[in-house]
This record gives C-alpha cells, sequence and structure tokens, in this order.
C-alpha cells in the first residue's frame, strides 16, 4: 500500500528532551528516579522508562528520596516548591516553550492583567500555567465559558501550547470583541502548527488518515479531530496492533502522522504494517523491488555487496589486480561483524526496527551459521593470501566479535567498550578501512595514493555509521547504549556530519592538489554531493523516518566506489587513446 508520511511526526523536542533527562538519570542520578506525573502520553514509552527503573508518581508526598524529574507539559510553582520540600533532587524537565507561557502568565499577572489561558482545564500544561496566573487565571476552553468572564479591563489571552490554531483564532476575537483592548499572545508550539498544518495538507492527497499515538495524548486527538474535520476517514491507533487492517486495504494512499509523544519505533511500525499491505492500486513491482531492497539491507547482503564493490573500486584506482581474497574478506568480514552485532544485540533493534529484529530472530539459526562460516572463511583467504593477512584477519575477528559480547560486563547489557560513547562508529569505521586499504597495502606494497583513499574510506565509513546510528537514536537510548549521537545529542551528531562531509571534500582536493590522486578522481566530488544530499534528507525528513534513510546510508560506500570506478574507466578509456 502507498503510504505517505508527515514530514514532522514523532517526539517533538520537548518530548524529546524530557525523554533524554529521564534516561540519562536512570544510569546517573540519585535513585529512586521518579517522574512526577507520567511523563508522556504514551503507554510503549512508558514501560520502556519503567524498566529503566523510571517511575510515575501520581502525589507528593509529605517525605521523598532521590530524583524526581518534572514532566514536559510543567507544574505550578507550589508543585515544585513542595517536592523540593518532600527532599526529592527536582530535575526540570519542562519543555523551554512551555516554560515562556509559564514566564508570561507570572510576569503580566504580578502587572496587574487577568491571565486568559484558551485550553483545557484537566490537562497538566494548563493547570501548572495557572498555577503561574495565581488568582487572576481563567481557563476557557469553549464559546460557553465566555459568558462566566468576569468585566475584564488590563487582560492578556494565552494558549495551552497544543491548542488548534483556528479555534483560538476564533475564540480570541470573540473575547476581544467583547472586551476591547486586551493583549494575545498565541503560544502555540510551532511542532503543534507545524503538525497540524500538514495533516491537513495530507487529507488533501490521502484517502484516509492514520494517526498514531497515546489515546490520552491531547495533541494526537486534535491532530485526529483536524482530519475529521476535513472529511478524512480517519483511524486513531496506539500501535501497529489496532489497525483495522481490513479496513484500510480498500484505500488507494494513506497519510500517517503522530502525535508528539509517539516513539519513532512505534510509527516505524505502523509505516511497515501499512506498507506491507498488498493494495489493488499499488504496482505488484514496485511492492517486490521495496521488499527485495529491504531483504537486502535488514540481511546486511546491501552491506556486503557496498564493501565487495568499495574493494573493486579501490583495487582498481590504484592498478592492482583483482586479487578475489581481497575483494570477499571485506564482503565477509564486514558482514560477519555486524550481523553479529545485531544478534547480540537485540534488545535495540527491538525498538529500532521490530520488523527487523523479528526477522533476525526468526531466522537466528541460517545467520548465525552465515556469520561462522564467514569468519572461517575469511581466516582461511587470508591464510591463503601471508601469515601477516591471517594474523590481522584473525585479530579482526576476535575484536568484532568481543566487542558484540558483554564478556566483562558483569551481567550488564553491554560491554564495557560498548560503553565508551562513540566507540561503535570508530570501530566500524577502523573495521571498513583495515579491510579495504590496510589489508591490500600490506599484500601489495604501499604507496601515497593508499594514505588518500584510506582516508576518504575512513571517513564514508564513520559517516555511515554516524548517520544510521542517528536514526537508531530513541531505541538505543532508552536501552542505554552510548552510541554518539545519544551521547552528544542529535544536533550536535548533524554537525559531526558536516564535519565529515567537509572532511571528504578536503581529502579529496588535497589528494588531487598534491597530485597523488590522478585527475579522473574528481568523480569523488559525486560522493561527495551525495553525501551532502542525505544530510539534507534527513535535515528536511523528507524521506519518512528510517528505511529509506538507511538504503541512502547504505548507498554511501556504493557511491563513493561507483564515482572511483567511473575514475577509473575514465583514465583507462583516455591510457587507451
Ligand atoms: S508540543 Fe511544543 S510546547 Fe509541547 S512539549 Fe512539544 S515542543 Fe514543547
Amino acid at each position: 500500500m502507498k503510504v505517505i508520511m508527515a514530514r514532522k511526526a514523532g517526539f517533538c523536542m520537548g518530548v524529546r528532551r524530557a525523554v533524554q533527562l529521564a534516561i540519562k538519570a536512570s544510569y546517573e542520578a540519585e535513585k529512586p528516579v521518579y517522574t512526577y506525573g507520567p511523563l508522556i502520553h504514551n503507554e510503549q514509552a512508558l514501560k520502556l522508562l519503567e524498566m529503566l527503573g523510571v517511575r510515575a508518581l501520581k502525589e507528593i508526598p509529605r517525605k521523598g528520596q532521590g530524583t524526581i524529574i518534572i514532566r514536559a507539559h510543567g507544574v505550578p510553582p507550589q508543585d515544585k516548591k513542595r517536592l523540593k520540600e518532600a527532599g526529592f533532587k527536582v530535575i526540570d524537565g519542562t519543555c523551554p516553550r512551555v516554560s515562556r507561557v509559564q514566564a508570561l502568565a507570572r510576569r503580566y499577572s504580578r502587572e496587574g492583567y487577568h491571565v486568559i489561558i484558551v485550553g483545557d482545564p484537566d490537562h497538566a500544561e494548563v493547570k501548572g500555567i495557572l498555577g503561574y496566573a495565581g488568582e487572576r487565571g481563567i481557563v476557557v476552553s469553549n464559546f460557553r465559558d465566555l459568558e462566566s468572564l468576569p468585566p475584564l479591563e488590563k487582560y492578556v489571552i494565552l494558549s495551552q501550547t497544543t491548542q488548534d490554531e483556528e479555534f483560538f483564532k476564533l475564540l480570541s476575537e470573540e473575547i476581544l470583541s467583547r472586551y476591547p483592548g486586551g493583549k494575545v499572545y498565541n503560544t502555540i508550539c510551532n511542532a503543534t502548527h507545524d503538525r497540524q498544518k500538514e495533516v491537513r495538507n495530507l487529507c488533501r492527497i490521502c484517502d484516509a488518515i492514520v494517526v498514531v499515538g497515546g489515546k490520552h495524548s491531547a495533541n494526537t486527538k486534535r491532530l485526529a479531530m483536524i482530519a475529521r474535520e476535513e472529511g478524512q476517514d480517519v483511524f486513531l491507533v496506539e500501535t501497529a496492533a489496532e489497525l483495522d487492517l481490513e479496513k484500510i486495504r480498500k484505500y488507494r494512499q494513506v497519510g500517517v502522522t503522530a502525535g508528539a509523544s509517539t516513539p519513532n519505533w512505534v510509527i516505524n511500525q505502523v509505516i511497515r504494517t501499512l506498507e506491507e499491505l498488498p493494495s489493488p492500486y499499488e504496482s505488484v513491482w514496485l511492492r517486490w523491488g521495496r521488499k527485495i531492497l529491504r531483504f537486502l539491507v535488514e540481511s546486511n547482503l546491501a552491506l556486503a555487496f557496498g564493501a565487495a564493490l568499495f574493494s573493486i573500486a579501490l583495487l582498481l584506482a590504484t592498478d592492482l589486480p583483482l586479487y578475489p581474497p581481497l575483494i570477499l574478506i571485506p564482503a565477509l568480514f564486514l558482514f560477519a561483524a555486524h550481523t553479529v552485532n545485531r544478534l547480540v544485540d537485540l534488545k535495540s533493534l527491538r525498538l529500532n526496527d521490530p520488523f527487523r529484529a523479528q526477522f533476525l530472530e526468526k531466522n537466528r539459526r541460517l545467520f548465525s551459521l552465515a556469520t561462522f562460516l564467514a569468519y572461517a572463511l575469511v581466516l582461511f583467504l587470508s591464510w591463503q593470501m601471508t601469515p601477516a593477512a591471517w594474523v590481522v584477519m584473525g585479530f579482526l575477528s576476535l575484536g568484532s566479535i568481543l566487542y558484540s559480547l558483554p564478556l566483562f560486563g558483569r551481567g550488564e547489557h553491554f560491554s564495557p567498550v560498548q560503553r565508551l560513547p562513540g566507540a561503535r562508529s570508530l570501530f566500524i569505521a577502523l573495521g571498513w578501512w583495515a579491510v579495504l586499504v590496510f589489508l591490500p597495502a600490506l599484500v601489495f606494497e604501499y604507496r601515497p595514493v593508499w594514505g588518500w583513499l584510506g582516508l576518504i574510506v575512513f571517513i564514508v565509513a564513520f559517516a555511515r555509521a554516524v548517520f544510521l546510528e542517528l536514526l537508531e537514536l530513541q531505541g538505543d537510548g532508552f536501552v542505554g547504549k552510548e552510541t554518539l549521537p545519544v551521547f552528544i545529542g542529535p544536533q550536535n551528531t548533524l554537525r559531526v556530519l558536516k564535519i565529515l562531509w567537509v572532511g571528504l571534500g578536503l581529502a579529496i582536493l588535497g589528494g588531487l592538489l598534491k597530485g597523488d590522486l590522478p585527475h579522473e578522481s574528481s568523480f569523488l566530488f559525486l560522493a561527495f554531493f551525495y553525501n551532502y544530499f542525505v544530510l539534507r534528507q534527513y535535515e528536511k525528513e523528507l524521506l519518512g523516518k528510517n528505511f529509506y534513510l538507511e538504503l541512502l546510508a547504505e548507498g554511501l560506500p556504493v557511491v563513493t566506489a561507483l564515482c572511483l570506478l567511473a575514475g577509473t574507466g575514465v583514465k583507462r578509456l583516455v591510457a587507451r587513446g
């Protein structure tokens, strides 16, 4: 079935921040760790937080100990004070945009204004803002509430951050017409505004809308309501299991959006379930093309193919013979190392990509056997080359297995090496560099061109690994995996990827200017632009949340190899005259 994903769906900035604070606190803060009320309106994410030892506290006890996290909705100042007085160490997870509304409420209330909050009086965020407005605060949630307003002279109108834009506009205009002179602050958050605008756009091009999110989430319910008002058939689901596939099957094109507290893995599961649904409107070629691509990526065969192609391109670019072991070893070793890592680390994969985890679990024996055979073949082939190559490959194979196993973690899920921030992507890049560059340089003689090509291989492999980790940020964060994106956050990771992108350009330029890379290697600049394209796709969230971006990332080594091959082809054509 054809599925169109809203660009802005899933965790908004405030929810992401609060969840990250809670996960960090579960590892580092004074125990026990609580949240004051449920951290977000999503059962699946809350269960995971419980597994990390973070529990929700409904009432403030007279005496407490440990750490308590204030959720993104915020709380009244009185509650914050009581939490501190009870003896908790308070971590304020209030979304900065909600804090801004609270600050406006406090400021205008102190200046003698009435503070009218347009929102749901039972919602935690509204209660929090009301606490800052004090006695001058009034909540209005519909036109009827306007009848009970007191006489207003100095007043300000604020909105709950997840209010419907149209409704807020109409209601505030009505108040202004009754009581002229009031100030209006549209404090509806951008995240809400963008999602509501997008769902309206989706309604224009889709036959039905699936809204993914918690049944108690205000912004999720509002998205569903907007889609219904636009005349669409709407399916509001918390998980993929709730999809009514029989009903949905009849639609030609379905739009998917999600509330601000819906984790990525829940959205991905819904999208994947819908995409797998046979539809009379979708061509069989397209469906099978997608299935094959998914299979290649999920089985790590795409990665093995990329490694083999890269090896061929490097050998040809350096005028070396196409020695089969040097093509097979990178493919086999990288396949084995990535597969063993996935098989051991199914816990985070279940969150990041449940279908892939199911696929691996179902075929665990087959993949274990394939991994074992791949390692055995690597050792056999490297022994055929030179003893030094055998030692190198033996060391790398053992290292990749030991890295994946939590051997020294005293019952913890991750080994101490895996707990080093950023170690995973660094080791992966070193692995690519070792089999694609170091090994041929060891078997044949070293030449300066290997230095530049080695740098390019390392950057491409590092960028690929970091980018893939960025896509798995949420699941990795929940299971406590210290990947680079988990450690430095998504924005800083994007900066690292941009630095790598610039580094790739400089490495190509440096090699060309020094004359170590032949002129024809200028084709590598296409790989440089491809790298930029991938980054832009992530930034614009143009292609949905996961699989297509993963496919683009897997394309990084393939495209670089193709650029090298193109350069070599041109060089040989020119040489032939
Ligand atoms: S919807 Fe906006 S205001 Fe509310 S938590 Fe998310 S970013 Fe903050």
